[in-house]
């Protein structure tokens, strides 16, 4: 058989009709679609189910995060009145410094809890916009060394577990590979899809099976339809393929809009959170059939053009909006703010201890005065 097929591919080779890779034979040789694919196997990653039986959330610390989802859903369903703000570095590249920030912001989260609910920004999966430098601490557990996909996904349980024992906030992530979610699913409270991954089907499809609330970005292009589209697509209920299983889903009534600012086709930033801008999307919440219409402010990014000491001013303007309008003052459910203990940004190489190695970050002195500051607004 194998001979029959070989002489048909050096048929196909020689008359040009087949003239590069021999797959009919190679088929048939153990290890075939390596040569084929051209990947290299490093490694076979774990199934989500083997990495959570040997990484388990405690039963205690499972209640913590069941009584912060109860109340953080509130906010979405309108039960619970207090101001959402997502906030924390661009990416969580040390557990150490990320988890020392995320036990200061509980600090402060008992100061203000009548009014503020803090959700620790633990980022894990970075994307990149030309697919070039630190993908996060999934891919690299170790900024200065090579990837390791393994040990990242058990770093990144690792670091959620820790910092949930360590402060009882419960973390936000982003779902950048919808396959990574299954790793994280008990531990996590909010999820943000991000504004390159929004029109993908796979992101919007998984999302419809979350039970916490997942807010869909703008796509960079500033377009509010295809956020609106992903709000949609993951409300409604699916059937499909996930991490190599059938699914069913309900879909998820807590997803909602984060505008992020968009970029222009000169690589000019367009700011999306002036009053008339909410306005726009709070209008279109009534025109399309939406439940719960929610909008988080999202400081950094294109709204600030990356001038991360503008995040305080930005809220700021934002509160002045809601203030002034009724509908914006329920449709604007609070922030996602970059932060960390040092402000700025730096090559992971430099290694400052508490300093962003992706976006440029407020410190953590701004960062307190402004969660106190907007307690006081709210
Ligand atoms: C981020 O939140 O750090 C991020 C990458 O955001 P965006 O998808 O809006 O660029
Ligand atoms: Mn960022």
């Amino acid at each position: 058989m194998l001979f029959v097929l070989t002489i048909i591919n050096a048929v196909l080779i020689i008359t040009g009709a087949f003239s590069t890779v021999n797959v009919f034979a190679l088929s048939k040789l153990e290890g075939w679609y390596k040569q084929v694919m051209s990947y290299t196997y490093i490694r076979q990653i774990p199934k989500a189910r083997d990495i959570l039986e040997k990484l388990p959330l405690p039963a205690a610390l499972k209640r913590v995060k069941s009584e912060k989802d109860k109340e953080i859903i509130g906010v979405f369903s309108g039960a619970v009145d207090k101001l959402l703000l997502i906030i924390g570095p661009c990416s969580a590249h040390d557990e150490e410094a990320m988890c020392d920030y995320v036990v200061r912001l509980a600090k402060i989260q008992e100061e203000v809890k009548e009014k503020i609910i803090l959700i620790p920004r633990i980022y894990t999966n970075k994307p990149r916009t030309t697919g070039i430098g630190y993908k996060g601490m999934a891919h690299q557990p170790n900024p200065l060394e090579e990837p390791n996909i393994v040990e990242g996904i058990t770093a990144i349980r690792t670091m959620h577990i820790r910092s949930l024992q360590e402060s009882h906030l419960a973390a936000a992530d982003e779902m950048l590979y919808p396959d990574n979610y299954a790793y994280l699913e008990d531990v996590l409270s909010y999820v943000a899809v991000g504004a390159r991954s929004v029109e993908n089907q796979q992101h919007r499809l998984t999302c419809s099976g979350l039970d916490i609330p997942v807010g869909m970005k703008n796509p960079t292009s500033g377009d509010i339809e295809v956020m609106f589209n992903a709000v949609q697509a993951a409300q409604a209920p699916h059937m499909f393929n996930y991490t190599g299983w059938e699914v069913k889903t309900p879909g998820n009534p807590f997803t909602h809009c984060i505008l992020r600012g968009a970029v222009n086709q000169f690589g000019q930033s367009i700011p999306n959170y002036h009053f008339e801008d909410l306005i726009k999307v709070a209008k279109i919440y009534t025109e399309r059939a939406f439940v719960n219409p929610a909008i988080i402010v999202d400081t950094n990014h294109a709204n600030s053009n990356k001038q991360f000491r503008e995040q305080p001013r930005i809220t700021k303007e934002v509160m002045q909006s809601r203030e002034h309008s009724k509908i914006l003052r329920k449709i604007v459910k609070g922030f996602m703010i970059e932060s960390f203990i040092e402000e700025g940004a730096q090559k992971a190489s430099e290694n400052i201890y508490g300093k962003s190695i992706t976006d440029p970050c407020l410190g953590w002195k701004d960062s307190e005065r402004l969660i106190r500051r907007l307690a006081e607004l709210s």
